[in-house]
């Protein structure tokens, strides 16, 4: 199983699995792959996709998020939907992803 709805988000330790899975070591990394996914990504909120929506990148200091280049402590990142504001969370996203293949 990998990123379910059910296990807390901690116990999973997302960051490292998100890094060794995706090999994200800095933020643009994490640009390219949002940018490249973005028209079957869907905004949780308003369900419309980020592509069409448009989203910018954010981050703030979180204990499991992210161990990036950019950044001494890890960063909670997300993407942020440009027409109704709802934060995505990244393994929200990837789950997406996921299920297309
Ligand atoms: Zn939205």
């Amino acid at each position: 199983m990998f990123l379910g709805e059910n296990v807390s988000y901690a116990s999973l330790r997302v960051g490292e699995i998100l890094r060794e899975r995706y090999n994200w070591t800095c933020l643009r990394d994490i640009i390219e792959w949002v940018a490249d996914n973005a028209p079957i990504l869907k905004c949780v909120g308003c369900s419309l996709p980020l592509s069409a929506a448009g989203w910018v990148l954010r981050w703030y200091p979180h204990p499991d998020g992210l161990k990036l280049e950019d950044f001494d402590e890890p960063m909670w990142v997300y993407v942020e939907c440009a027409k109704c504001g709802y934060g995505n969370a990244l393994w929200k996203l990837i789950r997406q992803v996921e299920a297309e293949r």
